[in-house]
């Protein structure tokens, strides 16, 4: 029988179900976005994610207003929106980014896109427990968050003790961050959506 949810709200289409018996991971995700309505983008994947069989949504930062990294010679971009989300996952590290690429998509993203054009959503995996690792589509820790003041200024203020493995902690690496890009409290809010009613099976 199908996991049904109340309300007719089913789980997203196309969603890989949870693996029965996998040990769930937390990680943090990165989320960003700077076309259209920047913080009801954020909201949405918040409540799409928290309705992923496997996906729990724990905690959210606050929102930061940030100026768009381009590359030399390129145009100028919107400002972003960004946040971090910290997830309980009992998903495969493929399997959940499947679940994030097809969250974008439903934002109106455009994966044909060439890299790092304005988008309307962006989930980047930030971190996987205290692991390290690397597949032909996944790369924990996010090889650039280092560098990144809007990726480390949400995920510092949500978790300041979480450990990028070999580096030092989430503060330590803001502290020792030398990306100049502006970055500043946007005074919207994200909220933790409330866990959707399972049937019981
Ligand atoms: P950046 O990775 O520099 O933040 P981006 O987010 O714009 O750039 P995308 O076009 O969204 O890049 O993703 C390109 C590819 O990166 C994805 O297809 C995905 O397979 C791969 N990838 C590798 N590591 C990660 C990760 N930790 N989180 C998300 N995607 C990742
Ligand atoms: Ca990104
Ligand atoms: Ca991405």
């Amino acid at each position: 029988r199908t996991r049904g949810t109340r309300r007719g709200q089913r789980p997203p289409r196309a969603m890989t179900p949870a693996e029965p018996g996998r040990q769930p991971a937390t990680l943090y995700v990165g989320m960003g976005s700077n076309v259209g309505d920047r913080l009801a983008a954020l909201q949405a994947a918040l409540d799409r994610l928290a309705r992923v069989p496997g996906v729990t949504v724990e905690a959210v930062s606050p929102v930061y207003q940030t100026e768009a990294h381009v590359l030399p010679g390129a145009a100028p971009q919107p400002d972003h929106l960004n946040a971090a989300a910290r997830l309980r996952v009992a998903l495969a590290p493929h399997v959940l980014l499947d679940v994030l690429r097809e969250t974008e998509r439903a934002a109106g993203r455009d994966h044909e896109a060439p890299r790092w054009s304005p988008r309307p959503l962006d989930l980047d995996v930030l971190l996987w427990n205290r692991e390290a690792f690397e597949t032909e589509r996944l790369t924990v820790p996010h090889p650039r968050m280092e560098a990144r003041r809007f990726v480390l200024a949400p995920l510092a203020d949500l978790a300041p003790e979480a450990e990028i493995p070999g580096r030092g902690t989430a503060a330590d690496l803001l502290a020792r961050c030398t990306d100049g890009a502006r970055v500043e409290r946007f005074p919207g809010a994200l909220t933790v959506p409330p866990p959707p009613h399972r049937e019981p099976r």
